[in-house]
């Protein structure tokens, strides 16, 4: 295929470019870029037939039959693919079609950089395109025309005010639940589509400026105050935790048992220093009831974390949980023990080995699980996706429900002296 791919292209010398940036002021930024990968030793792309291939000097190659191109970084930092120099880049890649990549096809223009830690591949697409590819990926194309409506807004004036967050990588946001979730033209749906279309360059603001609009699966019942999942984002009046009355989720409740030796684990490699962990113990809760400092408790030390590090050390789904450590009984270990102890893989089984041995008050009882039960997905600030898809069902407009996640705010049309709010705070997490 790569030995091929030098037939399949040929040098491109008459070829205007047809790009055209304009100096006018528009209600919305024209395009966007999203990062689709970053620090890959190569990428495989999916052109069709008709691609032109761009260097920063212009126009170079055309694909003449559809083709999948491995492109990757040499030593002296030229992109290659098979016998094909495509030299240092960034290369720009504009089909007369869908671009695909990851089996995802894409709207728009591939950009691929050669950076020190491997290559970058950026969608570079419009604007509202790229909202098109949002929506779907972050809720359900089924759910009710207004609360479709109503992401639809919220994700547009998220991406607004995030425009530029990962500069510092060569695009604005990345295609995960880090900024928001994006799934390129594969995963557009006629009814989100109508939603992004309907509400065209609507927004949220607070006093005239775009707000950050954050969004979460499912509160619990209950949204939450910024500052109390983030303790350093500036404290929006328009991010208060309100009640979610309306609010029927899969994640009403839900319930994580963990193995005491993958708890152990996941505690040592984070922290170190701690030892052998003894116990949890939630220290802190918010007003609504998510946990926000847990101690972990081991036999050289004990560290304070907050809510959002618990829930990436355990892989929860939301801060809104109780736990509780299960014990079971297992000897006091004496040295002419030893020798007669059975051995088993799992500390449960072992446990149960050893109290069918030994007489009751020779036992102490030590961890062996970790169970977890929570409600919620996300981290529970601004708007509650499976809460709006209620508020939908009982006749909201998508504008009521944003009103009501984002107490105290507007929904208008974008215009460019909105401008951008202060730096959001660090999501870092799934929504
Ligand atoms: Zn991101």
């Amino acid at each position: 295929m790569i030995r091929g791919f030098s037939i399949l292209i040929f040098v491109f010398l008459f070829f205007s470019p047809t790009r055209v940036v304009s100096a006018s002021s528009r209600p919305l930024p024209e395009r966007v870029k999203i990062g689709l990968a970053t620090a890959r030793p190569s990428l495989v792309l999916n052109l069709p037939a008709g691609t032109v291939i761009s260097t920063p000097e212009g126009p170079r190659w055309q694909v003449e039959l559809q083709t999948g191109l491995t492109l990757t970084g040499r030593n002296d930092g030229h992109l290659v693919a098979g016998e094909t120099d495509f030299g240092p880049g960034p290369l720009r890649f504009a089909g007369p079609g869908f671009l695909g990549w990851n089996g995802r096809v894409y709207r728009g223009e591939f950009v691929v950089v050669r950076r020190p830690e491997g290559l970058t591949l950026i969608n570079e697409l419009a604007f509202e395109d790229y909202l098109r590819g949002v929506v779907p990926a972050e809720v359900d194309p089924t759910w009710p025309m207004e609360a479709l409506k109503a992401q639809a807004v919220a994700a547009r004036t998220f991406a607004l005010a995030r425009l530029g967050y990962h500069q510092r990588e060569g695009f604005d946001l990345c295609a995960s639940v880090h900024c928001q979730a994006y799934l390129g033209a594969g995963a557009e749906r006629a009814t989100t589509d109508a939603a992004v279309l309907d509400t065209v360059g609507q927004v949220i603001t607070f006093q005239g400026r775009l707000i950050s609009a954050y969004f979460h699966a499912a509160s619990g019942g209950h949204t939450e105050d910024v500052e109390a999942v983030w303790p350093t984002a500036t404290p929006f009046t328009y991010l208060r935790g309100v009640p979610d009355p309306a609010e029927v989720s899969p994640y009403d409740e839900w319930r994580v048992e963990l193995d005491w030796s993958t708890v152990q684990a996941a505690v040592a490699a984070k922290y170190p220093g701690l030892g052998r962990l003894v116990s949890l113990v939630i220290l802190h809760r918010t007003a609504t009831g998510r946990v926000s400092t847990l101690e972990l408790v081991g036999e050289k030390g004990q560290v304070q974390i907050n809510g959002q590090e618990v829930r990436t050390l355990f892989g929860l789904r939301s801060t809104l949980f109780s736990l509780e450590v299960v014990h079971a009984p297992v000897p006091l270990v004496r040295g002419e023990d030893l020798a007669h102890l059975p051995v088993h893989p799992s500390p449960a089984a072992t446990a149960v080995a050893w109290s069918t041995l030994l007489a009751a008050e020779d036992r102490e009882f030590l961890p062996i699980q970790l169970v977890v039960v929570g409600r919620g997905w996300g981290h529970g600030v601004g708007l509650s996706q499976w809460g709006a898809k209620g508020l939908a069902e009982q006749g909201y407009t998508y504008i009521d429900i944003l009103k009501y996640y984002y107490q105290g705010t507007e929904v208008e049309d974008w215009r460019p002296s909105q401008d951008i709010p202060p730096v959001p705070a660090e999501k870092g997490e799934a929504s």
